[in-house]
């Protein structure tokens, strides 16, 4: 049984005030029993992470101490340290307390350019300084009307497998999220996301059984309270990335609540 994670994406927003609220109203409203401290809780528990802006990750780590709510990132380096102004390394992450990092987010490789050969990178270095990655795959709407939906997911996965080995997807996390559902209100039917999320499962388990097996796959969209619940019942989605729900906090644990299995 792989245990259910949800994951909230607050991409660019907030403030201090914001965050306090945000943060206060997931803890108050979210069931602390059902909360995971990690990957083998087994059944009737999931795994909670917040992936705030980089500038307020210390705020959120200190807002949820004593909580077994975990605190991601957006987004990290290719490179460790040094002549790099501006960036952002895992190694500051892990240094904070920070356990996962998005990476590959699809806004990131449209509007910042990420290439499948720099998210390899990034994911290799993030995963050597003790970050758990959360590799984000998914077609444009023009890729899936050409029929492309798997040839673009499979390309973006075997890149980093490429790269790092098929072994290193036992200490990661998988988000398929379709460019044209994210931010948009459209979502896939269960049946377009459970068919990626199949293909994806199958591409590493032919490479390893095992880790195929074991590796959470999270689906990514416009994911609200009214469809979680269709899309977790799918057998291979094994959680959710959540963008615009996870800055509202009923939305966000209603969401939670539909993950535990
Ligand atoms: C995201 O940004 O990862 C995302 C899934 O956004 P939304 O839920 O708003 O579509």
């Amino acid at each position: 049984m792989r245990t259910p994670i949800v994951a909230g994406n607050w991409k660019m927003n907030g403030s201090r005030g914001a965050v306090e609220d945000l943060v206060s109203g997931i803890r108050d409203q979210l069931d602390a029993a059902l909360i995971a401290e990690g990957p083998a809780a087994g059944q009737g528990k999931t795994q909670v992470i917040l992936c705030p802006p980089a500038i307020y990750i210390p705020q959120v780590c200190a807002a949820v101490d004593g909580s077994a709510l975990a605190v991601g990132a957006q987004n990290a380096a290719a490179q460790e340290k040094g002549a790099y102004t501006g960036e952002i390394s895992p190694a500051f992450l892990a240094d904070f307390g920070v356990h996962h990092v998005i990476l590959g987010h699809s806004e990131r490789r449209q509007l910042f350019n990420e290439s499948d050969q720099l998210v390899a990178e990034k994911f290799a270095l993030a995963q050597k300084l003790g970050l758990i990655p959360v590799l984000c795959v998914g077609e444009t709407r023009a890729e899936r009307e050409s029929d492309q939906t798997i040839a673009v997911v499979t390309r973006q996965l075997q890149a980093v497998i490429d790269k790092v080995g098929v072994a290193a997807f036992g200490s990661a996390i998988v988000a398929y999220e379709p460019v044209w559902a994210i931010g948009t209100g459209l979502t896939a039917t269960p049946e377009q996301a459970q068919e990626v999320h199949r293909n994806i499962r199958e591409l590493i388990s032919s490479q390893d059984a095992s880790v195929g097996d074991g590796v959470r796959l999270l689906y990514g969209g416009s994911v609200k309270a009214a469809n979680a619940e269709e899309l977790f019942r799918c057998p291979d989605i094994d959680g959710g990335l959540i963008g615009g729900a996870s800055l509202d906090p009923s939305e966000f644990v209603a969401i939670c609540q539909a993950a535990v299995k």
